[in-house]
């Protein structure tokens, strides 16, 4: 365990284009709170985003950093339920439990929620101090990078809970990165019949057949509202879920989904996008939008750990803590296409 005398090494966002890995000082467990040291920290696009300053989704001065998951090194005051060395992932969403959605069940929605890795501290570090509620046990059977995927996995299988779906049906993923590819794996396990991928990377559409996609669309070289409606007999899909968050595939989800049909907006990019509002109107077209998760983050390692689905083909960089600012920049400029990157402090 740290001493107050002991930094520790984080990566800390100080201004767009600057998250250099700098020495801190040690966080301590507070009351409730158990200390974490990181054993594996997925980099999500929103972190990339969020570093390049494009979507006002990261301030500075806080560790970025809320796929991780690793060991527990200290408890603070009145921790119960944690023990010294357990293995945990943390969800990092942090609600009051008290508010009016936290008590019809719906945390993710908290009227006073904040996130681990954006409104505090997160696992972009060797070592983070957490709530212990936002600490679950994680068995064994995942590995840590397995359990790096938690997160992202428990949103994909969130936005799949959300959007209404009957065995057989075709869906449409918009988006190939790694919600995008959890997605089709969350479709599969819910049932549907046929799954298409849309996705401008020749690379993460290779990548999406791996992960189960019956069929995949080049967005950069078709069209791919009229390749979906040419596939379905010019009726359009069932479900759609948009994973990139940006006008052109906001778009396109409106677009190609069948009257009557479900979309389902988890992309989280651009702060506002156009859509053609009379195609909702006069189609009858729900849109919905998908936010974190609620029970699927324990059943996302429940998934991992009994092998229902496998992540690991998403997983193309491990690397440790201090290549983080090259790898982040990288991401961002868009010279590196590693579909996750995983960091190991
Ligand atoms: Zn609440």
């Amino acid at each position: 365990m740290p001493t107050r005398r002991s930094p520790v090494r984080a990566l800390m966002f100080e201004a767009p284009w600057q998250m250099p890995l700098r020495e801190v000082e040690a966080p301590q467990p507070g009351p409730g709170e158990v200390l974490i040291r990181v054993r594996a920290a997925g980099v999500c696009g929103s972190d990339v985003h969020g570093f390049t300053g494009s979507t006002g989704r990261r301030r500075p001065g806080v560790i970025m950093g809320h796929e991780f998951c690793g060991t527990v090194e200290a408890l603070g005051e009145g921790v119960s339920g944690h023990a010294v060395g357990e293995r945990v992932v943390v969800q990092p969403i942090i609600s009051d439990g008290t508010c009016p959605e936290c008590r019809a069940g719906r945390p993710n929605l908290c009227l006073n929620r904040r996130g681990i890795g954006w409104s505090v501290n997160g696992g972009y570090a060797e070592f983070v101090s957490v709530p212990g509620q936002n600490a679950l046990p994680l068995p064994d059977e995942v590995g840590w990078q397995e359990g790096a995927l938690v997160e992202p996995l428990a949103v994909a299988l969130h936005a799949a809970n959300l959007t209404p779906l009957s065995v057989g049906d075709t869906a449409v993923v918009l988006g190939a990165g790694p919600v995008g590819l959890l997605t089709v794996l969350a479709l599969r396990l819910r049932g549907a019949g046929r799954v298409i991928v849309s996705d401008l990377s020749g690379h993460r559409l290779d990548l999406a057949r791996r992960m189960g996609a019956d069929e995949v669309i080049h967005a950069g070289e078709v069209d791919p509202v009229e390749t979906v409606r040419a596939r379905t007999g010019g009726r359009g899909a069932d479900a759609v879920l948009e994973v990139v968050g940006i006008t052109a595939t906001a778009r396109q989800s409106v677009l190609m989904v069948r009257n009557g049909g479900n979309v389902t907006w988890v992309g989280n990019s651009a702060p506002a996008v156009e859509v053609p509002m009379q195609e909702v109107v006069t189609r009858e077209v729900t849109v919905r939008g998908a936010y974190a998760f609620v029970e699927e983050f324990p059943r996302a390692v429940e998934l991992l750990r009994s092998e229902r689905v496998d992540v690991t083909p998403l997983i193309e960089l491990v690397a440790p803590l201090a290549d983080g600012p090259v790898l982040v920049h990288d991401l961002a400029r868009g010279t590196l296409d590693a579909v996750k990157v995983v960091l190991e402090p």
